[in-house]
């Protein structure tokens, strides 16, 4: 049976990841649409590649660049937010948010709004429009399977159980390349040092979030949309090996864990597989070669992001998409070394308390405008440092 994909966000590090699959069992899947932010050449030879209908670039002044290099392939080419919104909302048997950032919110909503199969990577759009997204997913009879590790671990250990037996959830986490490194460390940290992950390669964006934790206080606000549980149910600890990619613990005193890889293609596999499985070129799980799982509280002195960043889901309203703005653009500024790596917690930080008094988003327009709003406080903060 041949099944339709479109992947926003199709050149980085998910989409390959995805398109690495799709290549796998090319007569498994017809590829719809294809997006990226600018990158036309790559993309419009992954557009070739897997006979896409329509490629689109989200930044329109990289569209002629776009159209010639899909030439007088039969390809569409679009470029802009509403041509992104365009390829979103096209009819596929599962869409893959995987735009980094609040950037892909809009996308991500068109692909919801049309009420089919989302596999769901793209967590700051989650965390930024929360429950306007939650809503629309429960009123258009949308299915959100998660894509992000932890998420799609806990989604696993779900599967025939109820989530009222659940007496908590604990999402895993490496503790990111700077682990262990002292305050004095870490003030002086370089992107370069900050990006290189010991188990996964990703993003930019998100192993800088990787190295402060705030990934996991990202994650830590996606799951509390994805998995109804209380706050108090949800719980981080430190795992460096990335091996377990979190657990779920029931009231009978069962704990329930998903193992595999540190690969990205297996989640990925899983939630374009469900409810069926697919095959994947991992190898098998070989626990004596790996020897030793270890585990530790997350340090919230050195890495505080938890922290703030579970004192935003609890203040709730517009605090997570807040924190989520002004982290994209701490981050932003921590890559091209133009602020400190612990700059990037304490800009958040200042930035909430600024906001605290926001009214909460009830619309996509009211998370836009908090959105904008927090990003040019963040930029004025860290003009002030
Ligand atoms: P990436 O930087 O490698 O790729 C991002 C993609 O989004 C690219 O195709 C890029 O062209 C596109 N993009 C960037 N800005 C855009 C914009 N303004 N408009 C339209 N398109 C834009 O990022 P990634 O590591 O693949 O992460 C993607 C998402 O998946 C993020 O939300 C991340 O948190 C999440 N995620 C990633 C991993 C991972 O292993 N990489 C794991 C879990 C979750
Ligand atoms: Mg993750």
């Amino acid at each position: 049976m041949t099944r339709s994909i479109s992947i926003l966000g199709a050149t980085g590090s998910v989409g390959s990841s995805t398109l690495d699959l799709v290549r796998r069992n090319r007569a498994g899947w017809r590829v719809v649409a294809l997006t990226a932010n600018c990158s036309a050449a790559e993309l419009a030879k992954l557009a070739r590649e897997f006979g896409a209908e329509i490629a689109v670039v989200g930044d329109e002044s990289c569209l002629s660049d776009l159209r010639d290099a899909l030439g007088d392939s039969g390809i569409q080419a679009a470029g802009g937010t509403s041509a992104l919104v365009e390829a979103a909302a096209r009819p596929a048997d599962v869409t893959v948010a995987a735009i980094v950032g609040c950037a892909g919110l809009r996308p991500t909503m068109a692909a919801i709004e049309r009420g089919g199969a989302v596999a769901l990577a793209n967590k700051e759009a989650l965390v930024s429009a929360g429950g306007v997204m939650t809503a629309a997913v429960r009123s258009h009879g949308a299915t959100l399977l998660p894509v992000d590790s932890e998420h799609n671990a806990i989604f696993q250990c779900l599967q025939g159980n109820r989530i009222e037996d659940v007496r908590r959830i604990t999402l895993t986490a490496s503790g990111g390349p700077l682990r262990g490194w002292s305050q004095a460390e870490l003030e002086a940290a370089t992107p370069a040092q900050a990006v290189a992950h010991p188990n996964w390669d990703m993003g930019a964006k998100i192993s800088v979030d990787s190295a402060t934790m705030m990934n996991k206080g990202l994650e830590l606000i996606e799951a509390h949309h994805l998995f109804p549980v209380g706050l108090d149910r949800l719980d981080i600890v430190v795992h460096p090996q990335s091996v377990i990619h979190s657990m779920v613990e029931y009231r009978d005193g069962s704990t329930l864990a998903q193992l595999g890889p540190s690969d990205m293609r297996v989640p990925i596999a899983s939630a374009l597989a469900w409810p069926d499985r697919m095959d994947t070129p991992m190898e098998p799980l070989d626990l004596p070669a790996l020897g030793t799982l270890t585990f530790e509280a997350p340090d919230e002195e050195r890495f505080p992001a938890t922290r703030v960043a579970r004192e935003a889901a609890q203040a709730g309203g517009g605090a997570p998409c807040v924190l989520n703005a002004a982290n994209e653009v701490a981050v932003a500024r921590f890559l091209d070394g133009s602020c400190k790596f612990t700059d990037i917690v304490c800009v958040n930080e200042v930035v909430l308390e600024r906001h605290q008094d926001d009214p909460a988003p009830n619309s996509l327009d009211d998370v836009t405008m908090l959105d904008e709003s927090a990003r040019a406080t963040a930029r004025a903060v860290l003009e002030s440092l």
